[in-house]
Formats: C-alpha cells, structure tokens, sequence
C-alpha cells in the first residue's frame, strides 16, 4: 500500500485542470464557467474543481440520454453487445484500481483499503449485470387453450441516477451496471462534493466507446441540476441514494410526472447482543458496525442493543477499544478511522453530541473534534458513545451519520425486538447469539431490509439492497436491482385468427 503523501497526491491533476461533465459522448465545460472546488476532508486543502452544469445543459444531457435510447437503439440492442461494454468497462476498472481507490480517499476520506474494497465491488457489479443482461427474462403463464399469454421485459427509458457522497463510485456504478444491462440509458449526477472518482468512470466509458448518449455526467447541486433532473418530463427513472429528506422531497417532485422511483435513505440500525452471543465477537463488531466509515455509512450498527446482564463486562470492554482507534489520513496504512466528509458535516455530528448530554444522555468517550497535530486540519471526530439513553431522545431517533454510537439497554428478547424495531427507519439490523432459534426468531421480526447474525457489514452483490420503512423504496442489487429498470408487459396472442363474434351486427 502507498504511504507517502507525495505519491498518493500523483493522482491529482494539475490544479489548474477543470474537470467538466460528459454529455452525449463530449467532455464539456460548462458555459456558466461555474467552478466548484473539491476538498480533501483530511486536509481540507482543495484537490480538484469542477464546472457546474446550468438547467440548459442538464436537459442537453437527458435529450441526449433519450436520442440514444429511442432514436439510436440502445433499448434494442443485442443483450450481449450490452453485456460486452460493461465487461470492457469491468476490464478498464481493474487496470486503473489503485489510482481510483487513492483518489477516493483522498475525495472522500475513507481509509485504503475500504476504497479498495469499493473499486472491486464496482467492477464486480460491471461484471454481474454483464452476467443478468443475456440470461432468460420473459415468462409464459397458462391461460385457456385459445391464447399463447407471456411476459416480456423492455426497459423503461431515460435513468436519472443521483447519489451521496459516502460512496461515491460504488453506489453510482451498482445503479448504472444494473440500468444500462437493462437497456435504458443513464444521467448520473454525484455529490457536489465527491465527483472526482465519477469522472474516471467516465473516461474509462468513453474509452470503451459506449454509443454517445448512453451514459451522461452532470455536475452540480441538488436544489439545481438534481431538481431539474427530477422535473425533467423526459426522465422516466429516478434512481436515488441520500438522505431520507431528500428521498421524500424527490418522491413529491417526482409525482407532478409520475416517474418511477427508486430510493435508498438513510438508517438507524439496531445491534442486538444477547448475554448469551461469543464476547470478543460481539465487541469487535459492535465497534466495527458503527466506526467502519467513520459512522458515515447507510447501514451503521448506530444503535447497540445490550442485555442488562453484560453490560457491566461489555461497556467497559467496547469504551477501552473505542478510545484505541487510530485516526487519521486514509492512505496511512496504521490508519482505523478517517475523517468526516467537510466541516460542517463534522458540526452537525458535534452538535448531535451537545443535543446528547443536554437530553441527559452519559457520554462515555470521545465527543470531541482531533484539535491538536496534524490532524487537526482535517474533520477529525474521536470514537463517541453513549449510555443512559432512552428511546425518546434524539440522538437514538435520528441518523447521526457520524462515529457515534448510542447504548440501549434491554432485559428479555421482546424488549429487545420492541427498541430495535422502534424508529422511522428500517434498513439493517444485526442479533449476536449462540442460540440458533432465537437468532431466526428475532430476525423474523426486525423491521430491516438488510440484517446479520453474529457478523455486521458484510453483503453482497448478487443479494437485493432494500429498506423498509422510511428507509427506502425498491431497491438495489440482484436481480430484484435489475427488474427496477425493466417495464412487464404482458403479451396475449390468439392461437386462431377469427373474430370473438361479440356483437350479432
Ligand atoms: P443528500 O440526500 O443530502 O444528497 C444525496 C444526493 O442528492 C446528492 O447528490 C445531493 O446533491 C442530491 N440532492 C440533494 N437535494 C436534492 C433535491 N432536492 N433534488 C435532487 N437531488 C438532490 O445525502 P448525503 O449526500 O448527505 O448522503 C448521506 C445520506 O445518504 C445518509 O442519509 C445516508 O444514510 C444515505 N445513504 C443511503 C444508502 C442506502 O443504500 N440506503 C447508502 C448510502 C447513503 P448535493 O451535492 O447538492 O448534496
């Protein structure tokens, strides 16, 4: 792994450069000139800029999505030609891993490894809808003997994808792969302030020769390109991961042209360890659940659920380990944990703190912004829990999005369920036990989309990706991922040709 600054900064461009949009098979600065710099949230020194797209240029891109998707074919082209290019983009992905991981972490700040971690799920994504692209769609079902009845699947048109900043390049390609394998074509519009990764991928699609058309890039905000994105009446397909805010307002926008949409929100996912679960396991996955990403992942473990009778022997264990993570730059190779994603991300996490402890929470470590060394140029929060909470208190109802993690104390497994399941949200949830019929009686009655026992984190592409709740609407991944970009028309076909004979005349 690289360690030096110097070299992870070769990734860089040059500070001059200004990285534009991709629309209709043309890199393009915008002609507003808007330039957005783009920040290193270790360091907070500016790594990149970008121009921000105008309304004009955003509709520029969404009529050339659908000139490519009516006019020039995409929709009916052979499944394996489509299946071709994703696995040329698969291919190109590989060759560049390193420098687009380092890029990520120096765009987003999380550690190496997991930036590894993420260009390898993308390039598997490629890969696997590569894979669903040829495989049998249709359906035939019995009807009465006079008719042929089946189903056929065609995409649905032109895909606005908008995502977050915490995974920048993989939440966009498990939404582009899955599209574009379908046959629709895509716009895709990152975080304001995670677009460098992005535009990678975009070379690397130009590269491979995608028709012109077929995948678009724009640059901008939420409240103007995002906005404009989700009133276009040419964007049939709105496939958005962020906030749950967001995800409501997109939803009311969306209705004025009744798009399809496909949310992913945010979480506020229980940890349940019962007195009876493997100790050292369930410690290190309590820690992990909620510090990987520094807490500023979807499906943060950001409520541990306790058994009265260990918490005497667990809090003390998970506080004494907490306060041993090593913070700092992601392309450190002893770094634990990163920093939060800007500075005033890193306020609303601290102000979460002060909203904790005036609410009567007791805080057990951390809390605080790294404030001294070299750390202290970067958005550095320590690992933070809290006790003594209860489930009326804000800090346990809504998505801090940070390293910190609130304790909830229960005494029988209906209490347990009865927390867990006692928020707006519902995406993940883990039961540490060695009791194999509790563990599945439990995970029967979380309200989650996506859940663990006895580990915390680990999923898959092949497995669908969904909330329940406020957490969500549809879903990713798997072949449930793909079928969110496929219409079901329904096919009947007379065996005989003759008239029904209805009307006598
Ligand atoms: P936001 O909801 O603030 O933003 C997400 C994206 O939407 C950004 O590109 C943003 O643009 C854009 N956007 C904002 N407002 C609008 C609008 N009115 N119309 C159209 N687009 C808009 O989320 P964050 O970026 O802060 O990401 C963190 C959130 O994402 C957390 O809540 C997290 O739980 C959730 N998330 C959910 C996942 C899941 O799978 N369920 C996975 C990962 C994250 P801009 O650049 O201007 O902000």
């Amino acid at each position: 792994m690289l360690n030096t600054v110097a070299h992870n900064m070769s990734v860089l461009r040059d500070k001059d450069t200004v990285e534009g949009m991709y629309i209709d098979g043309e890199w393009k600065v915008s002609a507003s000139n808007n330039k957005r710099e783009v920040i290193n949230p270790a360091t907070n020194e500016v790594i990149g800029s970008v121009t921000e797209g105008t309304i004009e240029e955003v509709n520029q891109a969404v009529i050339a999505a659908k000139d490519a998707f009516y006019k020039n074919g995409w929709k009916s082209t052979y499944a394996r030609t489509r299946a071709d290019y994703l696995l040329q983009i698969a291919s190109k992905l590989e060759e560049r891993k390193d420098e687009i991981a380092m890029l990520e972490t120096l765009n987003n700040g999380k550690i190496y490894d997991d930036s590894i971690t993420d260009v390898e799920d993308a390039i598997n994504q490629f890969q696997y809808y590569a894979g669903l692209a040829t495989k049998p769609h249709g359906q035939t079902y019995e009807v009465p003997d006079e008719i042929q009845a089946m189903v056929i699947r065609e995409p649905i048109g032109v895909v606005a994808i908008i995502v977050p900043w915490n995974y920048p390049l993989v939440m966009a390609a498990q939404k582009m792969s899955a599209a574009l394998a379908a046959g629709c074509t895509v716009v895709v519009k990152p975080s304001t302030q995670t677009p460098l990764t992005l535009i990678r991928l975009f070379e690397i699609i130009d590269e491979v020769g995608l028709p012109n058309g077929v995948a678009n890039l724009v640059h901008g905000s939420g409240s103007v390109v995002g906005n404009e994105l989700i009133n276009h009446p040419d964007v049939e397909k709105i496939s958005f991961t962020g906030g749950t805010s967001t995800g409501k307002q997109i939803m009311k926008d969306a209705a004025n042209t009744l798009k399809k949409v496909g949310l992913e929100l945010g979480g506020k996912s229980p940890n349940i360890v019962f007195a009876d679960a493997d100790f050292e396991t369930a410690v290190d996955y309590a820690l992990l659940g909620i510090f990987a990403g520094q807490g500023q992942v979807c499906s943060a473990g950001s409520r541990l659920l306790l058994e009265k009778s260990i918490y005497d022997k667990f809090v003390p264990e998970l506080v004494s380990r907490a306060k041993k993570i090593k913070l700092g730059p992601g392309w450190d190779d002893t770094t634990e944990m990163g920093p939060l994603i800007s500075i005033s991300h890193m306020e609303n996490v601290l102000n979460y703190v002060e909203i904790g402890k005036e609410e009567g929470a007791e805080l057990l470590c951390g809390g605080k912004q790294v404030t001294e060394g070299d750390l202290a140029k970067g958005n550095f929060v320590e690992p933070t829990i809290f006790t003594n909470t209860t489930p009326d208190m804000r800090i346990v109802q809504e998505e801090i999005f940070g390293p910190v993690l609130v304790i909830q104390v229960f005494e029988t497994e209906e209490e347990a369920i009865e927390l867990a399941n006692g928020t707006d949200f519902g995406l993940a949830a883990a039961v540490f036990t060695n009791d194999g019929a509790k563990a599945q009686r439990v995970i029967r009655r979380l309200q989650a989309g996506i859940t663990w026992i006895n580990t915390y984190h680990p999923t898959f592409n092949e497995a669908p990706w969904s909330g329940y709740k406020q957490s969500g609407l549809g879903g990713d991944l798997g072949t449930y991922g793909f079928e969110e970009y496929l219409y079901k028309k329904q096919v009947n076909i007379a065996l005989e040709v003759k008239p029904s004979g209805f009307y006598k005349g």
